[in-house]
């Protein structure tokens, strides 16, 4: 499975909740629909199997859900929420019938963190309902802070740092291809001497933009590796779709066509990229990786500029591809 990297630093969280109702009864769905609907976006599901469905594809703040079900139950369906890295943090509130002590500490085993006894009290529904979706979106904007670069807005070092050993342990026991591109701005000091920080800012955020833009095959993503350097993960990627997208990205800050006065490499800004990719053998160290791209980089840079390098690593040629 890939990562889920889309949670940007453009996600809204201005939007009206999105409430996710789990229940067999449709009698129930229509009364707690009429309950939320004025302050949240109501998304419904009849059973189990189609509400870890929708928790998945939709944008959900909180799961409403039926304890008992035909089929699959609420507890298994809580279970499997929380089994999964892209819902486990989506908070369940049980709707439930038995609200008898042994019943209330299975739910909160399965990963509730709250009861709803039936019959239904709408204001008490409201009030646990805004107080969870609440706690939801200050988590997930505090989340969003530290995974985003604050000034351009890509990925953070932090947040390429968690994926990448865990994106480089995952390729190494699916034996499958995984590559980097390590990118770096050209002549930047130079940049910032002729045209000021702060228009070195706006360079910045624009180059960023225009990686964003080039790297969006579903799993990869850009982080802001330190400075004027960035990284781009690519997941699944073989040799020639880094060099590939290397040299897109280069043609796509080129085509920015941002004066640059100062730089060796020509009259815009220019970046440079090294490139490497790898089944990850299973005695390397996750850092192998950025090792590699690293020395392209160094290369790219020698070799004039404005440019993507591959780097194969000498030793061992065949294990990038
Ligand atoms: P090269 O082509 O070899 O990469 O040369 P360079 O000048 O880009 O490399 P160097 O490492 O000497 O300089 C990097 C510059 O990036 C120095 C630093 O002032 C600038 N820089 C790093 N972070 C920021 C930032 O957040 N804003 C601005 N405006 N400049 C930054
Ligand atoms: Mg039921
Ligand atoms: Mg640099
Ligand atoms: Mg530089």
């Amino acid at each position: 499975m890939l990562i889920k990297t889309n949670s940007s630093a453009e996600s809204d969280f201005t939007r009206p909740y999105a409430i996710l109702i789990i229940d067999d009864s449709p009698e129930i769905i229509r009364v707690l629909g009429q309950i939320l609907s004025d302050i949240s976006t109501v998304i419904f599901a009849l059973d189990g199997p189609q509400g870890l469905q929708k928790a998945l594809a939709e944008d959900v703040d909180v799961i409403l859900l039926d304890v008992e079900m035909p089929g699959m139950d609420g507890y298994e369906v809580c279970k499997r929420l929380k089994a999964d890295p892209i819902t486990k943090d989506i908070p369940v509130i049980f709707i439930t019938g038995r609200t008898d002590a042994a019943s209330e500490v299975k739910g909160l085993e399965a990963g509730a963190v709250d009861f709803i006894g039936k019959p239904l009290n709408p204001p008490v529904v409201r009030a646990r309902m805004i107080t969870h979706a609440t706690k939801k979106r200050q988590s997930d904007m505090l989340k969003n802070l530290v995974n985003h670069d604050g000034l351009t807005g890509v990925h953070s070092r932090r947040f390429f740092e968690s994926q990448f050993e865990t994106e480089w342990r995952r390729h190494q026991r699916q034996k499958l291809s995984f590559a980097i591109l390590m990118i770096d701005i050209d002549a930047f000091k130079n940049y910032n001497d002729a045209y000021g920080h702060l228009e070195g800012d706006i360079c910045l955020r624009k180059v960023a933009n225009a990686l964003q833009s080039g790297v969006r095959r579903p799993g990869d993503f850009v982080a802001r590796y330190g400075g004027e350097e960035f990284v781009a993960v690519l997941p699944h990627a073989i040799h020639e779709d880094a060099l590939g997208l290397g040299q897109l990205i280069c043609a796509e800050v080129a085509k920015l066509q941002i004066p640059h006065s100062h730089s060796s490499a020509g009259s815009f800004v220019s970046i440079s990229v090294g490139a490497s990719a790898m089944i990850p053998a299973d005695e390397l160290p996750p850092t192998t990786l950025v090792k590699y791209a690293d020395k392209a980089l160094y290369q790219a840079k020698e070799g004039g500029r404005n440019q993507c390098v591959f780097y194969f690593p000498p030793e061992k040629p065949k294990e990038s591809v």
